[in-house]
């Protein structure tokens, strides 16, 4: 049985973040990176834009390439089917066991897909799923993307050619990121023709010799790596038909029931037509059919269902007492130590069970699976060396920054006010088309803010929830468009 210093399990961002530094804070100890996918996923272009606040672009490489990057890291392509964390072991798929002295479990999180196994149903994850979803796009005129989150925001908004129905369970779009009122910003989007976007793709791929898009359902492969930045923007997402962009959002929906032609006909249900102008498509029967809650039935080429992730944790938790959260995620502490000795977690498979600072909160993005896989490296690299270490400056403040619809999204702090008592006030500032500023203030002082379109307040808003500052007296004026805002702190 090999031994090693470090192991390290999943080639997403988390897990390659973690095995890099691992590799770069202990460059004479063995390191070993597990993973099931062929390809794993390199942060490059890093970026800070503030304290807080970070960009990167995500490159998927070839396994072998990490081993070229970090001598000391050795890569391992199977699945590991069982964890052992009393006698420091793990098993993989192949028959190989390895023996650890500190252990990072980052296997992501696998999609909630809806009518899971339907042939008309497709769950979006990784690289492989897209490549599916894009293939099936190419022949198709009309799909239902159910879902509110990221994915299905980014998704609605790329795909052209293709009539999109969009089935939303909340009373506004995009609502796991944005409010209502930024969701109102932003509808004038949806049915807008998109800006040319024929520039260079940033982010490289590769494909691993031979590779082929596999007909495997989403259920029995290995999952890839999740997405990262661009992943939608880099990509043709276009129907068969004539359309720009058609979308219909059906809101404070689920889906009730997916439904083939022969069950339409039992049932005696009739398809609704979303649409008011139709493409010439227009049929009385389509390879599957919809029910929402509602009780409209909608019929389509196939269904996205974009409906979240769960955290992977399968293989590790068994017998090993891992802590588990009410969410699913291997629960850590704020020294990603899962309550499995030498073992740790960081990413999508675990839930920050510490106490969050006042402006923290966790979401399941990338610039987090990057910051936990980081430190979880150095919290190991900490451990075998006896030394003790602090909570890092990352999980002060809640900053992610992303683009929506083609426009900056910031994102500081409480930004939709979780967590908050209902006394919190709100200000706004918004300009039709160009900008929308949404700050959340409490007791005074700024808890939270959105900041859409190009405001440059990102980094004077992050000191103010930082600094805790009474704003009191400026309340009046904090989003005057006339006042300078930096000048005015400084
Ligand atoms: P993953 O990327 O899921 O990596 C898990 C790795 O573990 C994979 O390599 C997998 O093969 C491996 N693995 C799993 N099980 C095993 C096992 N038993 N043995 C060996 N290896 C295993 N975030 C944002 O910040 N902004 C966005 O706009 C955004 N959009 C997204 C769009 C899509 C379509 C998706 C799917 C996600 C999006 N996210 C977004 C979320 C973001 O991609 C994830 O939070 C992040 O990538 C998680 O990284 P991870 O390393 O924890 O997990």
């Amino acid at each position: 049985m090999e031994t090693y210093t470090f192991a390290v399990v999943g080639g997403g961002i988390a897990g390659i973040s973690c095995a890099e530094t691992l590799s770069a804070l202990c460059p004479d100890e063995r390191v070993l990176l597990v993973t099931a996918s062929d390809l794993v996923k390199a942060v490059t272009n890093y970026q800070k834009l503030s304290r807080t606040l970070e960009t990167f672009d995500v490159e998927e490489k070839p396994s072998s390439s990490v081993e070229a990057d970090c001598p000391n890291v050795q890569v391992h392509k199977s699945t590991v089917t069982s964890l052992d964390a009393v006698r420091h072991e793990l098993r993989c798929a192949d028959g190989r066991t390895v023996q650890y002295d500190k252990l990072c479990i980052c296997s992501g999180g696998k999609p909630k897909v809806i009518s899971n196994g339907n042939k008309h149903v497709i769950g979006i994850r990784d690289t492989e799923s897209v490549k599916v979803f894009q293939q099936r796009l190419t022949a198709a005129r009309r799909i239902v993307v159910v879902g509110n989150g990221g994915i299905a925001t980014e998704l609605v908004y790329e795909i052209e050619g293709c009539e999109v129905v969009w089935a939303i369970k909340d009373k506004s779009i995009a609502s796991t990121f944005i409010d209502a009122g930024a969701a109102e910003f932003f509808l004038p989007q949806l049915n807008q023709d998109k800006p040319d976007s024929s520039g260079p793709v940033k982010r490289l791929k590769y494909m691993p010799e031979g590779h082929t898009v596999s007909k495997k359902t989403s259920d029995d492969r290995p999952h890839g790596g999740a997405l990262g930045p661009d992943w939608a923007s880099s990509r043709k997402m276009a129907g068969a038909g004539q359309v720009c962009h058609s979308i219909h959002v059906e809101y404070n929906v689920e889906v009730h029931h997916v439904l083939d032609g022969t069950e339409m006909t039992t049932y005696g249900y009739s398809a609704s037509e979303p649409f008011k102008a139709p493409q010439s498509h227009v049929s009385d029967s389509w390879p599957v059919y919809v029910r929402l809650s509602n009780g409209k039935v909608y019929g389509c080429d196939f269904i996205v269902s974009a409906t979240g992730v769960v955290p992977n944790t399968q293989p590790f938790v068994g017998d090993n007492l891992l802590s588990v959260s009410p969410d699913g995620g291997i629960e850590v502490n704020s020294c990603m130590e899962t309550s499995a000795t030498d073992v740790y977690a960081a990413g999508d498979v675990c839930t920050a069970s510490w106490e969050h600072s006042k402006h923290w909160l966790q979401v399941r993005l990338w610039s987090q699976a990057r910051q936990m896989g980081c430190f979880a490296a150095q919290s190991m690299a900490a451990a075998v060396r006896g030394e003790k270490i602090t909570p890092d400056f990352c999980f002060e403040l809640f900053a992610h920054v992303t683009k929506f619809f083609n426009y900056k999204v910031v994102l500081l702090g409480k930004f939709n006010a979780q967590g908050l008592d209902a006394g919190h006030e709100l200000l706004l500032r918004v300009t039709e088309g160009k900008e929308y500023v949404k700050v959340i203030i409490q007791d005074g002082c700024m808890k939270g803010a959105i900041l859409i379109g190009e405001t440059d307040l990102e980094e004077t808003f992050e000191n103010l929830i930082l600094n805790g500052m009474d704003l009191t007296p400026f309340k009046e004026h904090l989003l005057d468009p006339n006042i300078d805002i930096d000048d005015f702190f400084d």
